[in-house]
């Protein structure tokens, strides 16, 4: 019996966001909107994500000693998440500085901060919550060898679900452990390089080829594609039309559903068909974690 769903290893930032008629060039200045702060990172993205559907999750992450960490740990536990993995100090809360021009484009600039210093060390130091956690996902936005650390870490029986963003070279080792490898097409791509054929489905057999034992290509609108390496087989599972008005954190909501149903005994199809109902349901809303769905919210949908 496992005390956590899912433990997510993993980012934790300030973002940072204002508003501006249009970005300065070089030796500019521009005035901008009033300052907006959110919580973000890919790892506190997810963690909050899966504990919204109801999974009981855990965070293992790094922040400041500062009043980014506070709020980062406030926002975790608002939504439920065990905080007990986030360890504090070391260097400054990792910051997005986000401008935002009128027809949505934006421009950022990632200050990694503690994100950079959450070590191969402290994944040992947390050896308990590993053993306790039925699913274990990560991302890219803390240091390579802390996810091989990782990889390394699982318990006997436990799943491990990597979202390789952003995207980087990843050694043989962390990608025969991924069940499933979550990829969009941007991160398709980059591991594929000038090898990527025409279509998603090209992509999951030569990701596959890789090592990973099943892959999942998230397509935006259309849903998104489930391969199994064990089958061979490829399948398409369909996201609901909605109207979008906001993306940011589709993926990391799609990530942590998907990640939260494989720990309750579904298989990849299934937890693939429900992330991409939360997925749809995230991009309705403004923001991050603000947007993502509480599982009656999916369900009523
Ligand atoms: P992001 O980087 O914006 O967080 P991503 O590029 O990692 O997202 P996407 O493929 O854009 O990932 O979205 C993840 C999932 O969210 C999709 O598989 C889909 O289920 C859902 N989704 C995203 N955009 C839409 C949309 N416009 N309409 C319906 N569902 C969507």
């Amino acid at each position: 019996m496992y005390d956590y769903d899912l433990l997510v290893v993993g980012s934790a930032n300030a973002d940072l966001v204002i508003g501006v008629d249009r970005r300065p060039g070089p030796g500019e200045t521009v005035l901008g909107s009033d300052l907006a702060v959110h919580p973000g990172g890919k790892g506190a993205n997810q963690a909050v994500a899966a504990a919204r559907l109801g999974a009981r999750a855990a965070l293992l992450a790094r922040v400041g000693d500062d009043g980014h960490g506070r709020l980062l740990l406030d926002s975790q536990r608002a939504a439920g998440v065990d905080t007990v993995g986030m360890l504090v100090g070391g260097a400054p809360t990792g910051v997005a500085l986000i401008t935002v021009d009128p027809s949505g484009d934006n421009s950022i600039v990632v200050s990694p901060g503690a994100n950079a210093r959450l070590t191969p060390q402290d994944v040992r130091a947390a050896a308990s919550l590993f053993q306790a956690s039925r699913v274990v996902s990560a991302q890219l936005e803390i240091p390579l060898e802390t996810v091989v650390e990782t990889v390394r870490s699982l318990a006997f029986d436990s799943r491990f679900v990597l979202n390789p963003s952003p995207p980087g070279p990843l050694p043989a080792e962390v990608l025969a452990a991924c069940d499933p490898l979550i990829v969009n097409e941007h991160e398709a791509r980059f591991l594929l390089g000038a090898s990527a054929g025409p279509a998603p489905e090209d992509w999951a057999r030569a990701l596959l080829l890789r090592g990973p034992r099943s892959v999942v290509i998230t397509l935006g609108a259309a849903g998104a594609l489930v391969a199994s390496g064990s089958t061979s087989s490829f399948v398409r599972v369909e996201s609901p039309r909605v109207d979008a008005v906001d993306t940011t954190g589709a993926g990391d909501a799609f990530t942590a559903a998907l990640a939260w149903r494989l720990s309750r005994g579904e298989t990849l199809t299934e937890a693939a068909a429900f992330a991409a109902r939360v997925g749809a349901a995230a991009v309705t809303r403004q923001g991050a974690q603000e947007s993502f769905p509480t599982a009656e919210e999916v369900f009523a949908r």
